[in-house]
């Protein structure tokens, strides 16, 4: 059996960046991936080919609650779902991570204060190349360091609805944004600004993703090994359950066992509760360090809902994701309690719209649906969803992941449409919006699982939580989860930003633990 310091399972947000992270220690570490790189083919930036024919979503079937089959908008690829994410990279506010009291209930406190987070948020920013610009976003966060790179600039339609828009007395700022532009050097610039970026990969790697920015890099250091194809299905410990002995894989139809010291899980939310209930054994008789009952609960994915405005005037918008307004995030003075955030998707293309046609025409009944996308304007709106017990992955005995859900907050959801259409009725747009259900592909909500969360959560309390607040579960000592997984509660804003740090934080606790020392001083 191949031993190694460290296994990371999953390169994305969580186990890329830790992988990078840990890379200039010079330790030995094992990077397993379920996929393989993302071809670079034309298709990357075909609408037809990505929201229609579905190219680089996976090919499993999951089931909800009432057993019904669907296929989740899940993406597996060296970099996970950060090659096709939309790289709108924010931080959560400050009182995400104390208690909110929400129009349903209670979004629970997370074992550590966003102090504690601040110092990593500013160094996955630099890693992964953040475009922004202080000052601007009301509920903005305390930052010890500025941006480092500029904000992505408006273009000239959607620099009028920000104008508009702090007309109307609100707080429009330019959205923090994941993508290797530089607007002052266009020839040198690596993002050329394309309208293929949001639910897209980047055919030119411009993208601040996590397999350009995370796994490419740290295998550059010859200690570290990328298995791609490689799919991780049980983990083994040793008699007295307290130690992962071996990570059972399986490349094909080929079994491999490896095993280390340490362990990481970082499968997404979902695999990462499959991999730890499909690893049960006499002493974990419910699922691997699930002594609480607690792997696989409080399954969140946000509340959220992409619509077009119909603007009068043509919305030639290239680039259009670099505006967000968080004036509704906390509640405002007609609703008390938090409402979320609005933001902007990738521009809608024609292509997009095919099977949506019947809603579209409603929309503009005399207009083809060229026009249709060409004067549209398109919103991404988020609600937080509260984490319930209930609201859970399970494994069915066909092996397949099962995800129970029932939505929560669908008065605030409700409250910030409402905000939306009133404001856009006041800037002349059309006063209906329209659903986008190619990009949320959500249909079926729960398949909309794009940012998935919660799972496994960190805590102080055994009983309570799966991790401990270094990510370590209680149970299993040299056992760690670093995706989205840890979340207690999601906020509602975009998460990879916060995986991305936590895991830089996890980097920092697991070099200790193994007595390194990055090799070149050079960490990210
Ligand atoms: C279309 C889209 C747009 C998005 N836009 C944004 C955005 O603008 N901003 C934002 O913050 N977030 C966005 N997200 C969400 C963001 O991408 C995720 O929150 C983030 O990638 C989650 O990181 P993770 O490490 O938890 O999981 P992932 O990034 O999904 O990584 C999990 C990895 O584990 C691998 N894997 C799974 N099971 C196994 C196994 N058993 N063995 C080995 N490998 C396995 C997978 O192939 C994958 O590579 C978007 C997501 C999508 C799909
Ligand atoms: S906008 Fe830039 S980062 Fe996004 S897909 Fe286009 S070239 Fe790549």
């Amino acid at each position: 059996m191949d031993r190694y310091d460290v296994i990371i399972i999953g390169s994305g947000a969580g186990g890329g960046t830790l992988a990078r992270r840990l890379a200039p220690t010079g330790k030995r570490i094992l990077l397993l991936e379920r996929g393989d790189w993302l071809p670079r083919e034309p298709q990357n930036w075909l609408a037809e080919e990505v929201f229609v024919e579905n190219r680089y979503v996976s090919a499993d079937t999951w089931y909800d609650s009432d057993e019904k089959p669907f296929q989740p908008q899940i993406h597996y690829f060296v970099g996970g779902a950060t090659k096709l994410y939309g790289a709108a990279l924010y931080r959560l506010r400050e009182r995400d991570f104390e208690e909110v009291r929400h129009h349903d209930g209670i979004s629970p406190a997370w074992p550590i204060s966003y102090d504690e987070m601040e110092p990593y948020y500013a160094r996955a920013e630099q890693l992964y190349h953040v475009h922004g610009s202080r000052g601007e976003d009301p509920t903005e966060p305390r930052m010890s360091a500025d941006y480092p790179f500029p904000a992505v600039s408006h273009e000239p339609r959607i620099q009028q609805l920000s104008d508009d828009f702090a007309g109307a007395g609100l707080h429009p700022f330019h959205a923090p944004c994941g993508v290797m532009l530089d607007e002052a050097n266009m020839p040198y610039s690596a993002c050329v600004r394309c309208d293929d970026c949001d639910g897209f990969p980047c055919l030119v790697h411009a993208k601040s993703d996590a397999e350009v920015l995370g796994v490419r890099p740290a295998l550059e250091h010859p200690n570290v090994t990328l298995l791609r194809n490689t799919q991780a299905v049980r983990l083994e410990t040793n008699p007295a359950g307290t130690e992962v002995t071996g990570v059972v894989t399986l490349r094909e139809d080929h079994q491999e066992t490896f095993a280390a010291d340490i362990v990481v899980v970082s499968s997404g939310a979902a695999n990462s509760a499959k991999l730890l209930l499909s690893s049960a054994n006499d002493r974990h008789p419910n699922g691997l360090a699930n002594g609480s009952d607690q792997v696989g609960r409080n399954y969140v994915f946000h509340n959220s809902v992409a619509v077009l405005a119909l603007s009068r005037d043509e919305n030639p918008t290239v680039f259009q994701k670099t505006l967000g307004i968080n004036d509704f995030y906390f509640g405002s003075d007609e609703f008390e309690y938090p409402m979320g955030n609005i933001q902007m998707i990738g521009k809608s293309q024609a292509p997009m719209f095919r099977g949506e046609k019947p809603v579209m025409t409603a929309l503009a009944p005399t207009w083809g649906l060229k026009e249709i996308a060409s004067h549209a304007v398109d919103f991404w709106l988020s609600t937080e969803d509260l984490p319930l017990p209930d609201n859970r992955v399970t494994v069915g005995r066909d092996g397949a992941i099962r995800i129970a859900y029932t939505p929560t907050n669908e008065e605030p959801k409700k409250q910030l449409f409402k905000q939306l259409k009133s404001m856009l009725k006041h800037l002349g747009m059309h006063d209906d919006l329209s659903p986008r259900h190619a990009y949320l592909k959500n249909d079926i909500p729960v398949a909309g699982c794009a940012h998935q969360a919660g799972t496994c959560r960190f805590g102080s309390d055994p009983a309570t939580s799966v991790l401990d607040v270094d990510c370590r579960t209680h149970e299993v000592d040299n056992l760690y989860v670093v995706d989205t997984s840890f979340f207690p509660s999601i906020g509602a804003v975009n998460p990879a930003l916060t995986a991305m740090a936590n895991a830089l934080r996890v980097g920092d606790h697991i070099e200790q633990r193994l007595g390194a020392e990055s090799a070149t001083g050079a960490t990210p």
